[in-house]
């Protein structure tokens, strides 16, 4: 056997490359993985499922499944993209930036309408960035500097298991030598979740009152009068946190979708940024989204590179037009607008409203995924492909946007394409028949 290390885990926007894999000395089995955390560890563990499906598969009149090529597979998505007049393409969460990339120029030539999973997470982070801008800074300076850390509406202990061990808590940085004990730790949550109950301060908000706490905090850093109670929190307690952050010397916000996605949306995230840009009038702070999918933010990167824009992106006239609520995708699928649906790189299927999976059910579709999923479920067409970061390579971008590089550690199965692959083939035959150069 042979140890792989440095490897990027291809599981939350954390991107932590600390990974060390083994691996038998002909490079095809996937033997242990050491370091990451309980969901990192099974992303790898399940490219080598005996259940893995291998080849694409089409389903059948009777609701069977049939074995095809891929040749045959591409020929099927491209004449379906060819055909559609308004495609959406889907997901980019979970792929490399360079499958992406061909998938956006897929959507050019298709005409489509392109999103990724923002729309249903950090988009209205996004959005606000747009109005007013975003202070940050990288997961290295937290680690290395934060004295005060504030996880807002998100619960890292579940979702990004090892993002407080390795940057934002625990471990012991330039600044911080004493770790845990550097820091002071500020959770928002109405929930009391494993990551409230390690806080110095959990401040239980009521459900969908975060603009108002923002707003209040603002207002207590300046001393100003505050009302008895604020989104359920007392004065008193809003002047205490409000203190603790003015008093350290570099603080981070993280925010999560319990805020991005709760009553106010978009407007939450721009209170949140001016409570950070208010903060550093009495010392250094930043502000972070905590992004899910392991290269979502890489996808905001190559939509915005190719587009102009990070998300929701309608190309149906031939040109990029930008408007979510209108271009995003559960929008245009609960309005009908989309009849034909091709999905990479996460599984809308789990996570939109039923009436829109009803809707991916209804039209012609292809989903691109190395696991059976709801998506593939009630998809025409299931194209199995290599692990990224696992069996394939390819660049992605952690939360902080630093782009990495990810490793390749195991072979494929025998014939398996890679969504680059995958994709290019399926570009070339639609230039064919779109008679594109
Ligand atoms: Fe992977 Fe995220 Fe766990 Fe790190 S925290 S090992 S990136 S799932």
């Amino acid at each position: 056997t042979k140890v792989i290390t440095d490897v990027i885990c291809p599981f939350c926007g954390t991107l932590c490359d600390d990974v060390e894999v083994t691996v038998s000395d002909d490079g095809k089995k996937l033997l242990e993985v050491a370091n990451a955390c309980v969901i990192g560890t099974e992303k790898f563990l399940h490219s080598q499922s005996s259940d893995r499906v291998t080849k694409p598969r089409l389903r059948q009149e009777d609701g069977s499944w049939k074995e095809i090529s891929y040749e045959e597979a591409a020929d099927y998505t491209a004449k379906l993209l060819a055909k559609a007049k308004k495609p959406l393409m889907y997901g980019w969460s979970s792929t490399n930036c360079e499958a992406q990339s061909v998938g956006n120029e897929i959507a050019e030539i298709a005409k489509a309408c392109c999103d990724n999973t923002a729309a249903v997470c950090h988009g209205t982070t996004l959005i606000a960035v747009q109005d007013i801008g975003l202070p940050s800074c990288t997961l290295g300076e937290v680690k290395n500097r934060a004295d005060r850390v504030i996880f807002w509406g998100c619960n890292p202990a579940h979702a990004h298991p090892r993002h407080m061990s390795r940057y934002s808590i625990f471990p012991r940085g330039f600044f911080t030598g004493k770790g845990q004990m550097s820091r002071k730790l500020v959770v928002v949550d109405p929930r009391c979740t494993d990551t409230a109950k390690m806080a110095d301060v959990h401040l239980q908000i009521e459900q969908g009152r975060d603009y108002e706490l923002l707003d209040a905090l603002r207002v207590a850093l300046k001393g100003e009068w505050l009302p008895d109670v604020v989104a359920g929190i007392p004065a008193e307690k809003i002047r205490e946190v409000a203190d603790i952050l003015k008093s350290g010397r570099f603080g981070i916000i993280f925010f999560g979708m319990g805020v991005t996605q709760s009553l106010s949306k978009n407007h939450n995230i721009d209170a949140a940024i001016a409570l950070t840009k208010d903060l550093n009038e009495y010392t250094k702070y930043s502000i972070m989204p905590m992004r899910g999918h392991y290269n979502v933010t890489g996808s905001g990167e190559v939509f915005a590179w190719q587009f102009g824009f990070p998300y929701s992106v309608d190309l149906t006239r031939g040109f990029a037009r930008y408007n979510p609520g209108d271009s995003s995708s559960i929008d245009l699928l609960l309005r009908g607008e989309v009849d034909a649906m091709f999905t990479i790189g996460s599984d809308p299927g789990a996570h939109f409203p039923i009436s829109a999976v009803k809707q991916i059910a209804k039209v012609d579709s292809v989903c691109i995924d190395p696991h059976m999923t709801p998506t593939s479920g009630v998809s025409k067409l299931h194209v199995p492909v290599a692990f990224n970061g696992v069996e394939t390579g390819g660049n992605c971008y952690r939360m902080d946007n630093v782009p990495i590089d990810c490793r390749k550690v195991v072979e494929p199965p025998e014939g398996m394409k890679t969504d680059l692959e995958f994709l290019t083939m399926v570009c070339d035959r639609l230039k064919k028949l779109k008679g594109v150069a």
